[in-house]
């Protein structure tokens, strides 16, 4: 069965997402793409294991995650993947150099500050390490949510507007730091974009309308 995606609204339920069919494959970068409100940010939601598909599976390295409990789940996404929220998400109670090393605490490293600092500097937030969310702007806020979600070198990374905050020097560090992890760490990247020279970098350009997959653009030399 295809995937279907029902959210309880205020005024109901509204189906968000249906008949969507896709699969990615190891090391592949997809982009999706599709006018606001298309259901860009509910299916990498989905993706992550963040939202329940109402109808049919969503599976990550061959593990079906609508099969799995919360907890389950929740170690899944842990030991798997990293997501980037269009929103970053940070904890806005811990600094930059805490938001990013948290998840690699969590997974029991113990040089988890100097990681963390190295992936900072890496966005180009070495000077920021100490400031909290609040004392930072939009993209360097941005910048902390990519560094912490890639900081685990997830085999799977989602991103909602990866570089929807950024300058054209900042946004294209970001992307070379995405490619660098698919090309060094064989990362699966799924980005939701609106960013033209993003999508055009990626192997696939899947275009979402309505909750639906409309069109997908497969580009010459994707490894088959
Ligand atoms: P944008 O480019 O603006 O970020 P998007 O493609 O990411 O848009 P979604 O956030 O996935 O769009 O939303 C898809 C649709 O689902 C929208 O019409 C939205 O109003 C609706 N929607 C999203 N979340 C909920 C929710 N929790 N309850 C009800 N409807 C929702
Ligand atoms: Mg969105």
């Amino acid at each position: 069965e295809d995937a279907r995606l029902t959210l309880a609204g205020n005024a109901g339920p509204v189906e968000v997402l249906r008949g969507i069919t896709l699969q990615v494959k190891r090391g592949e970068s997809l982009a999706l793409i599709g006018p606001s409100g298309s259901g860009k940010s509910s299916l990498l939601m989905l993706m992550g294991g963040l939202e329940r598909a109402t109808g049919g599976r969503v599976q990550a390295l061959g593990h079906d995650l609508s099969a799995m409990g919360e907890d389950q789940l929740a170690r899944f996404r842990r030991g798997n993947m990293g997501i980037v929220f269009q929103s970053f998400h940070l904890v806005p109670t811990m600094t930059a150099l805490e938001n990013v090393a948290l998840p690699l605490e969590l997974a029991g490293m113990r040089d988890a500050f100097e990681r963390a600092e190295a992936e900072l500097r890496a966005v180009g937030l070495g000077a920021r390490l100490g400031h909290y969310p609040a004392q930072m702007s939009g993209g360097e806020q941005q910048r902390v949510a990519l560094a912490r979600a890639a900081a685990p070198r997830p085999a799977i990374l989602l991103a909602d507007e990866p570089t929807g905050n950024l300058d054209a020097a900042n946004g294209a560090a970001i992307m070379d730091l995405l490619f660098g992890l698919r090309d060094r760490h064989g990362a699966t990247l799924v980005l939701v974009t609106h960013a033209p020279d993003l999508a055009a970098r990626c192997d696939r350009v899947v275009r979402l309308a309505d909750g639906s997959v409309a069109g997908e653009d497969v580009r010459a030399g994707v490894p088959a």
